[in-house]
């Protein structure tokens, strides 16, 4: 059967020239003129995976875009490595527009265009950096999408073994990983791109795991608005289950086993 993946991208000005985009003092919109756009880098991971999965299993891969007419361009770039179809949704009403309003477009462009198998997005765009749309587009199309499972990970975690097991689990939840700084000064994670918190990414899932993270505002920030919070620390004072939903006082490490155990994931 041949599958039909979607790739939405976006078309954002070049991140090296940031020093050089003003904002237009009555819209608060971005000046784009004279300013090279590119295809926004994290769509562009998400346009190789479409490529990659296209030749191991045969896909047809379509890109979609909301933006003006200029981004013709970055579809066609993306044309270029692969993609089968493009398609921009562009309209002077579009101008200006905010996460929901860009995500409901394109996710009716998906609707029109489809039905896909598989849609694929960057996980932020570099302008807006909301991390908003690809989540949204998700629930417009009623789709279960990887931004309904956060399993994080902090200090708690602390050797690779226990952390291995934590991505495990996000990986068969279908769900994201997210972690707090101190995975990083440890070494486990390189960069801060999945790092929830007041320097890095604000989530909001429907269910977010956190194993071994303490209750750090500059973590808490960005993880209390999910919908349902489940933690795991062997500290039962542990302020973190002030904000949670439901507390299990134990050692991160057993109960990752206990769930891996559960799902049948050795
Ligand atoms: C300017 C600034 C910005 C920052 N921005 C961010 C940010 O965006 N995101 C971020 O995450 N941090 C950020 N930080 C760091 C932040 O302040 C905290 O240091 C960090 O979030 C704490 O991480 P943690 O909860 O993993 O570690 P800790 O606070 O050390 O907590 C570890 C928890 O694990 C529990 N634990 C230990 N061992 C186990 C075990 N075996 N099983 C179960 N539980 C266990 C402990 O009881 C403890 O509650 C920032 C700091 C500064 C100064």
């Amino acid at each position: 059967m041949n599958r039909k993946i979607a790739v939405c991208i976006k078309s954002v000005p070049d991140p090296d020239l940031y020093g050089s985009i003003t904002l237009d003092p009555v819209t608060k919109t971005l000046r784009r003129e004279g300013v090279k756009s590119v295809v926004n880098p994290a769509d562009k991971h998400a346009i190789e995976l479409a490529i990659q999965l296209k030749e191991q299993f045969g896909a047809t891969v379509t890109l979609l875009s909301m933006g003006p007419d200029s981004a013709q361009r970055e579809l066609r770039e993306g044309l270029s490595y692969g993609a089968d179809a493009a398609f921009l949704l562009s309209d002077r009403k579009f101008g200006g527009a905010d996460s929901l309003a860009t995500s409901y477009v394109l996710a009716q462009g998906l609707e029109k265009a489809g039905p896909f198998d598989l849609i694929l997005t960057g996980n932020e765009s570099a302008d807006g950096a909301t991390t908003h749309v690809p989540s949204q587009i998700g629930e417009w199309l009623g789709l279960p999408h990887i931004m309904d499972v956060v399993v994080a990970g902090g200090l708690g975690i602390r050797n690779p073994e226990t952390w291995e097991k934590a991505k495990k689990l996000a990986a068969a939840l279908d769900g994201a990983v997210g972690y707090t700084r101190p995975l990083i000064d440890l070494g486990l994670e390189k960069t801060d791109e999945n790092m929830i918190g007041a320097s890095g990414k604000s989530v909001r899932p429907k269910l977010y795991l956190a194993f071994g993270i303490s209750d750090a505002s500059h973590h808490v920030c960005g993880m209390k608005d999910s919908e349902l919070i489940l933690s795991v620390n062997r500290d039962e004072n542990a302020e973190i289950f002030h904000v949670s939903d439901y507390k299990v006082v134990a050692d991160c490490g057993e109960i990752l086993d206990a769930l891996l155990k559960e799902l049948d994931i050795s």
